[in-house]
């Protein structure tokens, strides 16, 4: 079916809202999807400005009857002020980035952790009661730390660089511990005996940070010589597909969970909540990042 032949007066519409967005691959891939399993939806993205924008976009959306929406950076956060309901997981994050609408209503949810959480399961990892040990809390990170509390690790250890931000986010932790029944602790990353310790008694290494990527290509927050028989590893950074962690980990017997399929796992969940329809993940790996 060709793209005129599919867009009718019934399409339904999903929209990527954010700046820039013009290089993202999301509207390929969902319209990609969209063609693939016969679904009349069109996905679009439109650059917001200003953050004064942001209600109106979301309020026109509604009216509109627009099916979706994902929201993207710099608006995760002021999202979560214009919706009429919230997922545990958006509710506890305190940001947004794909929403539903539905029956009047805007549902704020956040697929990032969820993405991620697919993906180790995808890769045969047992987080479940056991001791999880993450290197960064920016906004990759608490998402996944943040799925990881609801979805029912034991305890997990977060490492992240001593900045201005370091106790704010040690308190924020100590609030997802009380409601999620946790153990949840931030430590400073050049900590490196605590590290050790934590890998140690850890059945999962996460790294949520950009090292690994870009000019931090060549580098890896975690030693081989912490990397111990019974550790899966998995990364975030999904460019290069096969990061040094994740080469290190494999070199060592270890199994591993690349980032490219966090990647895929989120975009899936948004299409389910959306359509009611899987995505063919790998038709959209295999034309997009092959
Ligand atoms: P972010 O909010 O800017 O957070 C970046 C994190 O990386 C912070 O914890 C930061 O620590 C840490 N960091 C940066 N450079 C570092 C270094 N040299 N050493 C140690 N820590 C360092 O960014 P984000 O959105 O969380 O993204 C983090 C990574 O996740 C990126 O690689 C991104 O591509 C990836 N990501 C992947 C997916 C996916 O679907 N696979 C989705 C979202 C993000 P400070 O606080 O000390 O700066």
């Amino acid at each position: 079916m060709s793209d005129t032949d599919r867009i009718s007066g019934h399409t339904k519409t999903i929209a990527l809202i954010g700046t820039p967005v013009e290089h993202s691959l999301s509207p390929a891939m969902h319209n990609t999807a969209f063609e693939h399993n016969g679904l009349d939806y069109a996905y679009l993205a439109y650059d917001i400005a200003s953050p004064e924008q942001v209600p109106a976009v979301i309020e026109g959306m509604k009216v509109m009857g627009f099916a979706g929406a994902n929201v993207t950076m710099p608006y995760k956060t002021l999202a979560v002020k214009y919706m009429d309901e919230l997922s545990p997981a958006a509710e506890l994050m305190q940001a947004v980035n794909t929403i539903v609408f539905e029956h009047g209503m805007a549902i704020g949810h956040n697929t990032d952790g969820a993405g991620f959480v697919r993906n180790i399961e995808n890769h045969g990892i047992d987080y479940k009661g056991n001791q999880v040990t993450i290197v960064g809390a920016g906004g990759a990170g608490s998402a996944i730390f943040t799925q990881l509390a609801l979805d029912g690790a034991g305890t997990i250890n977060v490492f992240n660089r001593k900045d201005d931000f370091f106790e704010a986010t040690a308190q924020r932790l100590s609030k997802l511990g009380e409601k999620t029944g946790c153990n949840i602790t931030l430590f400073d990353l050049a900590d490196k005996d605590a590290l050790e310790k934590s890998v140690a008694g850890s059945v999962l290494f996460i790294n949520a940070t950009r090292v690994g990527m870009g000019s931090l290509a060549d580098e890896s927050v975690l030693d081989e010589k912490y990397m111990h028989e019974g550790l899966a590893v998995a990364d975030t950074v999904y460019d290069p597909r096969e990061t040094k962690l994740i080469k290190d980990a494999k070199a060592k017997g270890l199994v591993t969970a690349p980032g490219l399929g966090m990647l895929l796992s989120q975009a899936a969940i948004g299409e389910e909540l959306w359509t009611g329809h899987a995505m063919p993940v790998e038709l959209i790996e295999e034309k997009f990042f092959n």
